[in-house]
C-alpha cells in the first residue's frame, strides 16, 4: 500500500550500524522484525509477567502476549494513516524486550541495585538487547536494526546515559533526550510509527489490564463503574444487550465493555491524529519529527484514559496481594544481584566470561554485566536460580481465583 510522505519509508532510512546489503524480498523493517521475532530474548517474553506473575495462571497476559497486543493495535492505526506497518510491528514487538523478570517489580529492584553503577532503564536495556546483548551474527553483537527501530525502542532515556550513547553514535538515538542545541534548537520526537506504538503499548495495557484484574478478583465490575471509560460502554453493552447483566452469562459483559472501549480509543486517535497531521502538514518523515508530539488522543479521551491508568494504579497495581508476591519477587533478585556481584564465577559462562576479563577494580562494568544477565532472566529462571542458590524457596502462591 502506498505510504503518506510523512511515512518512514524503508528506502530512506538512516541505516544500520553495520552496513549490509539489502534483502531480495524484504524492506528493511520487515527484517527487522523478523529478526526480532527470531531472537532469543523474544522468546524469553512468553515467560515474563506483564502485572501478574507468571506462575499465578495461565491465562493472564505475559510481556509477550502484551507486544503481540501493542502490534495489533499499533497496525491497526497505521495501515488507516498509511504510515509505516512493519515499522510499527517491529517495534511493538520488541519494545519490552529490556523487561526484567517480575515486571515493574523486578525492574525497580534491579534499578536498586544498580543505582551506584549508574542505575537499570528497561527502555535502554530493551536498546542493548538489540544492539549488545544477542548473540547471533557472525560479524556483529546484537541485531544490528535499522535506526528507526532502534529509535522507537528507546521510548525513554535519562541524560546521563543519553550522553553516554551519544558519545558513541553522535546524532544517534539518544539525540532528542539532550537540551537541544544548534540551529535546529527544537526537541525532536521520534518518527510518528514510535509515537503510535506508545499510545499503543497504554491502550493495551489499559485494557488487558482491566481484563486480567478482573479475571484475578483483585478487582470487581463494580469497583470499575467509577472509571468513565469503562461505566459508559459498560451501559451500552447492557442498553443493547440486557441479558449480559445476568451473571450466569460470564465475562460477556465485560468483554464486550473492553472491545467498546478499544474501538474508541483507536478511532480516538485515528481523528485526533488526522487533525493534527492536517495542521502541520509535514513534508516527509523528518519534518513529522520536528513538528511536535502529532500522534495524540483528543483531550477528553486523554483525559479518560488517564483516569483509568490512576484507577489501575490505585486498584491493581498497588493492591496488597500484588504488592506482596512483588516484594517477594524484589527479594529474589537482590539475592541474585549481591551473589552473582560477589562472585561472577557463579554467572551463566558467556556472562562469567565477560565478567571475568574485565578489570577487578572496575565495579560499576561487572555490575552491568550481572544486570544484563538478570534482566534477561525469565520469571521462572530467576525463581529457580534463586532456589539453588540460596536454598530458599520463592513463596508466591498461586492466586485461587486464576486457577479457575
Ligand atoms: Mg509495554
Amino acid at each position: 500500500m502506498t505510504l503518506a510522505p510523512f511515512a518512514c519509508d524503508p528506502v530512506r532510512t538512516r541505516g544500520r550500524r553495520f552496513a549490509e546489503a539489502t534483502a531480495p524480498t524484504r524492506t528493511d523493517y520487515q527484517r527487522d522484525r523478523d529478526r526480532i521475532v527470531h531472537s532469543s530474548a523474544f522468546r524469553r517474553l512468553v515467560y515474563k509477567t506483564q502485572v501478574f506473575l507468571n506462575h499465578e495462571g495461565d491465562l493472564f497476559r505475559t510481556r509477550l502476549t502484551h507486544s503481540l497486543e501493542v502490534a495489533q493495535l499499533g497496525r491497526s492505526v497505521a495501515r488507516t494513516l498509511a504510515l509505516n506497518e512493519d515499522l510499527v510491528e517491529a517495534i511493538a514487538l520488541a519494545h519490552d524486550l529490556g523487561h526484567t523478570p517480575f515486571g515493574h517489580a523486578g525492574q525497580d529492584a534491579l534499578n536498586d541495585c544498580m543505582a551506584a553503577y549508574g542505575g537499570f532503564e528497561h527502555n535502554l536495556q530493551s536498546l542493548r538487547v538489540v544492539d549488545e546483548l544477542e548473540e547471533r551474527y557472525p560479524d556483529f553483537n546484537g541485531l544490528n536494526l535499522s535506526f528507526e527501530t532502534r529509535e522507537g525502542i528507546l521510548k525513554h532515556c535519562s541524560a546521563s546515559n543519553a550522553q553516554a550513547l551519544e558519545a558513541r553514535e553522535p546524532g544517534g538515538v539518544a539525540q532528542r533526550f539532550l537540551p537541544p542545541s544548534g540551529p535546529d534548537a527544537l526537541r525532536l520526537q521520534p518518527s510518528l510509527e514510535a509515537q503510535l506504538c506508545n499510545l499503543a503499548d497504554e491502550i493495551a495495557y489499559n485494557a488487558h489490564d482491566i481484563d486480567d484484574g478482573v479475571r484475578s478478583g483483585l478487582i470487581t465490575l463494580e469497583q470499575l463503574r467509577e472509571v468513565e471509560l469503562f461505566e459508559s460502554f459498560r451501559l451500552e453493552t447492557l442498553a443493547q444487550h440486557p441479558q449480559l447483566g445476568d451473571a450466569a452469562q460470564g465475562r460477556r459483559l465485560l468483554y464486550d465493555t473492553i472491545r467498546r472501549m478499544l474501538s474508541a480509543q483507536v478511532y480516538d486517535v485515528i481523528a485526533a491524529t488526522q487533525q493534527e497531521l492536517a495542521r502541520a502538514a509535514p513534508g516527509d518523515a523528518h519534518q513529522a519529527r520536528l513538528a511536535g508530539p502529532l500522534l495524540r488522543f483528543s483531550v477528553d479521551m486523554r483525559r479518560q484514559s488517564s483516569a483509568l491508568k490512576r484507577f489501575l494504579y490505585q486498584n491493581l497495581y498497588r493492591h496488597p496481594q500484588v504488592v506482596q508476591t512483588t516484594d517477594q519477587a524484589k527479594q529474589v533478585v537482590r539475592d541474585l544481584f549481591e551473589l552473582f556481584l560477589n562472585d561472577p564465577k557463579m554467572l551463566q559462562a558467556g556472562f562469567a566470561a565477560r565478567a571475568l576479563a574485565l578489570p577487578a577494580a572496575d565495579r560499576a562494568a561487572q555490575a552491568r554485566v550481572v544486570a544484563d544477565y538478570i534482566a534477561g532472566m525469565t520469571d521462572r529462571f530467576a525463581t529457580r536460580e534463586h532456589q539453588r542458590l540460596t536454598g530458599k524457596a520463592f513463596g508466591g502462591e498461586p492466586l485461587k481465583s486464576a486457577l479457575i
